[in-house]
């Protein structure tokens, strides 16, 4: 593996990082606070080429490689962690399954939209009673002829009310047996497929994320993402790469909430010095640029995989394991760093603090992470 950041990509970053500190730091906190998603954002980073990070040119995307793709969702999350997030599902989960699994027709008709940011992309597997264990979803597609039948309801979805097209997961085979769901594109504005609940979260407000509802939806065949039975494999598939950009905006969360606590351990002075000359402090600080260090190696060796074709789900998942919890400890570390003061919407700190808990959550909790560690090392 070469550790070394190669032009291109730093060039990517610098461009991410630009369009962050200019279009989106000055509107974190108000975003925040009402909750609004800011459409117009994604519009912007569209005509960048950041919502088709790893779309090919032939389809209209940047053609970049999941290493710049890491360095977009972290430097995008080191101002905003809710813009990274909706970033990151737009691009692995929606366009990435698309990618992965849609035949000629579909990849030309769906990714030049995605990856310019003309049609947002949704994702939907999780459900009301279906989380970790998603392979025992209730929405169900039920073959009528030419064309399939979408009853049920998705929660939790990203962009599940703005998205202009959602790859859906139902089930279509009996319950609790194997090979029983199949993968679906579904486009706004197909009659029976509706928005439901904004959900009123935590952190990470400014991403949306809602229900989707199917009331006998009929959709064609033609929308159909591979073979009858192949969705939960394909799930599971487009989930490897996506939690490596989960692991990209815990590092970009924790990076963010470090280097605002960096500093401010410089200018906060008690007992007439500097915060940072406490060692209670300075190795609060050792701890968090360590762990931020070892969470991006462990990324960048999913990454290294994910290029070179190579298998990837432990790597992957404990990448995303293990950078999510990091975010969340420097996130924890940040606030107690700035004291009272870290615990005020003055200061950036208590949002990074909020936002890194979907890390852990989004995508496959830390446990799930765990169970798929444990069943690769013990096969
Ligand atoms: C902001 C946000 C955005 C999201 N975006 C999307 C999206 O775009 N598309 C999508 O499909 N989903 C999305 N999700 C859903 C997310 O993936 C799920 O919330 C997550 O998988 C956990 O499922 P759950 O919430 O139902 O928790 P549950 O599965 O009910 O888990 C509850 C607790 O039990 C634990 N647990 C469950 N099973 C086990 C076990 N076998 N062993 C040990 N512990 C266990 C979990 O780790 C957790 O701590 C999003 C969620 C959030 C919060």
């Amino acid at each position: 593996m070469n550790f070394e950041v190669s032009e291109l990509t730093g060039q990517v970053a610098a461009t991410a990082r630009d369009f962050a500190n200019q279009y989106i730091r000055p509107h974190v906190m108000e975003w925040d606070e009402s909750q609004e998603f800011p459409l117009q954002i994604f519009k912007q980073l569209g005509e960048l080429g950041l919502m088709g990070v790893l779309v090919p040119e032939e389809y209209g995307g940047a053609g970049l490689s999941y290493y710049e793709y890491n360095a977009v969702i972290q430097e995008i999350s080191k101002v905003c962690g809710s813009i990274g997030l909706s970033v990151a599902a737009h691009n692995s989960l929606c366009t990435g399954h698309i990618m992965l699994f849609g035949n000629e027709e579909q990849k030309k008709k769906y990714l030049p939209k995605l990856a310019t940011a003309e049609f947002l992309g949704a994702w939907g597997l999780t459900e009301p009673n279906t989380g970790s264990d998603a392979g025992n979803m209730k929405t169900t597609a039920v073959r009528d002829g030419d064309s399939w039948i979408l009853n049920g309801t998705k929660n939790w979805i990203t962009h599940g009310i703005t998205g202009n097209v959602a790859v859906v997961i139902a089930r279509t085979g009996e319950p609790r047996t194997s090979s029983n769901c199949t993968a679906f594109v579904v486009e706004r504005g197909t009659p029976g497929f509706a928005g439901g609940k904004k959900e009123n979260k935590l952190g990470m407000r400014a991403s949306e994320t809602a229900e989707i509802i199917f009331d006998n939806c009929h959709i064609s065949d033609a929308q159909r993402l591979g073979e009858v039975g192949d969705g939960f494999r394909q799930a599971m598939k487009v989930l490897d790469g996506g939690r490596i950009s989960i692991a990209a905006l815990s590092i970009g969360i924790a990076r963010g909430a470090y280097e605002a606590a960096l500093q401010y351990s410089k200018d906060r002075h008690q007992f007439d010095k500097p915060i940072s000359s406490f060692q209670g402090i300075s190795f609060k600080l050792a701890d968090m640029a360590t762990e931020i260090e070892a969470a991006e190696l462990l990324t960048q060796q999913a990454c290294d995989l994910k290029i070179r074709g190579e298998k990837m789900t432990r790597q992957a998942a404990m990448a995303k394991y293990y950078a999510s919890e990091v975010a969340v400890k420097v996130a924890t570390e940040a606030v107690q760093i700035f004291g009272g003061y870290g615990y005020t919407k003055d200061f950036p700190v208590e949002k990074f603090y909020r936002d890194s808990k979907l890390c852990t959550i989004g995508e496959g909790t830390s446990e799930v992470q765990k169970m798929v560690i444990a069943r690769e090392v013990l096969s």
